[in-house]
């Protein structure tokens, strides 16, 4: 072939007015720029022509293995994590129905968890995020409000979905959104505070047109809609919601069901039976009604689960047995110093202790840890120091001269 009047013959341009040419076995030849843009062209058709989460069957964890990993970083709660992984799987199998092409239709199963704050709710969210090949994000419903009022519209929670997506809008209609303290968008009649939001009912009216499955019109960065921002159309039939809450008091409207139906229609044995310390196992989706979410959002959320109120012996497990547990964390921060931390086991129960005094739950062990643990982090650093074992009397003279209000408000 000869040298001179080389020409991409896609462009037409010639070799002087590109950076250089490929040429083809008959002599043709491509430009850089025009390479570029076929490899462009050959993304954009097999993106739209395949499943853009490539699942295969065997790719998708089982429901078993998706709780024995939740079994690593959560302690107890059994049955929210069997409801979460039952509910992730079917979602994956929901997504692989669609290439089926049979008749039956696997409808989404949205899911509740209700459960006092700090037990472990959003932990669990996490976590099965970490195992999950969709996107998934976890929002807060307070920021809601629905249109007119100061604060995020209800579609900005896909924002954050198509944001984790890289703005992928097949894969963000598979993902799968976490909203949580779905309990702060009560109606406010049905209330026990009577200071609640105001837009509380309409902010339901708002979501459940996500639940339901409806083409949504998402501002891409987030925030209020406004008339000259472009919007991204998000079809939300297969996205999957889980919603969590504390639902502060809604105890007692499960009490009161009980009891009505314990007098109604029970025996006197069934009112033996009732486990009155950790009522919340009885929820029912009436409770949800009564405490004032809408009955068309319950519709919606099928699966309703609980949260075990954690009690001392959770609490110590919390703090030494997840992989990655507070001591674990505090053995490896000292390690890197390379200094070899070990707390005495009364050390660990008497964090429990203060814990469950101050009313912190399992957050408070963190916070109470880091007290502890604050001096020997600032010097131990600038010390040789090879081994460091921190003992009970140590931990109580530091807790006993905090003040308790400082750990109150941790
Ligand atoms: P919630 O969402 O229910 O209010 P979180 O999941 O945010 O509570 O829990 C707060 C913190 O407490 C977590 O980051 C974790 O360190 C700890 N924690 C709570 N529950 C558990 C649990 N069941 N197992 C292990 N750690 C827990």
């Amino acid at each position: 072939m000869a040298k001179k009047n080389r020409h991409c013959s896609f462009c037409g341009r010639p070799d002087s007015q590109v950076d250089f040419l490929i040429s083809g076995v008959d002599g043709s030849e491509i430009c850089n720029e025009c390479a570029l843009q076929a490899a462009d062209i050959v993304a954009e058709h097999s993106k739209s022509n395949s499943n853009p989460l490539q699942l295969r069957s065997e790719d998708i964890p089982k429901p078993t293995e998706i709780k024995d990993y939740l079994d690593q970083y959560v302690i107890g709660q059994d049955e929210a994590k069997k409801f979460l992984s039952v509910a992730v799987y079917n979602h994956y199998k929901r997504l692989m129905q669609e290439r089926s092409g049979d008749d039956v239709e696997i409808e989404k199963s949205n899911i509740i968890m209700v459960g006092y704050t700090g037990t472990g709710k959003t932990l669990l969210a996490r976590t099965i995020a970490r195992k999950l090949q969709v996107p998934f994000t976890i929002v807060d419903a307070t920021v809601l409000t629905e249109a007119g009022y100061v604060g995020e519209d209800i579609e900005s929670i896909l924002t954050r979905l198509l944001q984790v997506a890289d703005y992928d809008v097949q894969a963000a209609e598979r993902g799968i959104v976490f909203i949580d303290e779905i309990d702060k968008i009560a109606r406010k009649s049905d209330n026990p505070s009577i200071t609640r939001d105001v837009s509380g009912e309409g902010v339901q009216q708002g979501l459940l047109k996500l639940l339901e499955g409806s083409v949504v019109n998402v501002p891409p960065q987030g925030g209020r809609k406004h008339p000259e921002q472009r919007l991204i159309p998000v079809n939300t039939q297969n996205i999957l919601f889980i919603c969590g809450g504390a639902f502060d008091g809604i105890e007692k409207k499960i009490a009161a069901r009980l009891n009505t139906r314990v007098v109604g229609y029970a025996s006197a044995q069934d009112a033996h039976s009732i486990d009155k310390k950790n009522l919340l196992q009885y929820i029912a989706p009436q409770d949800l009604k009564a405490f004032g979410l809408i009955p068309e959002i319950i519709g919606r959320l099928p699966i309703l689960t609980y949260l075990e109120p954690l009690d001392r012996e959770a609490l110590r497990r919390i703090l030494t047995e997840p992989k990655n547990s507070i001591v674990k964390q505090y053995v490896k921060l000292f390690k890197m110093d390379g200094v070899d931390l070990t707390f005495e086991d009364e050390v660990l129960d008497y964090i429990v202790d203060k814990s469950i005094e101050f009313k912190l739950g399992a957050r408070g062990l963190r916070s109470i840890t880091e007290l502890i643990m604050m001096d020997n982090m600032y010097e131990i650093p600038s010390k040789k120091l090879k081994k460091l074992l921190v003992t009970l009397p140590y931990a109580r003279s530091i807790i006993e001269k905090s003040s308790v209000n400082r750990l109150k408000t941790a």
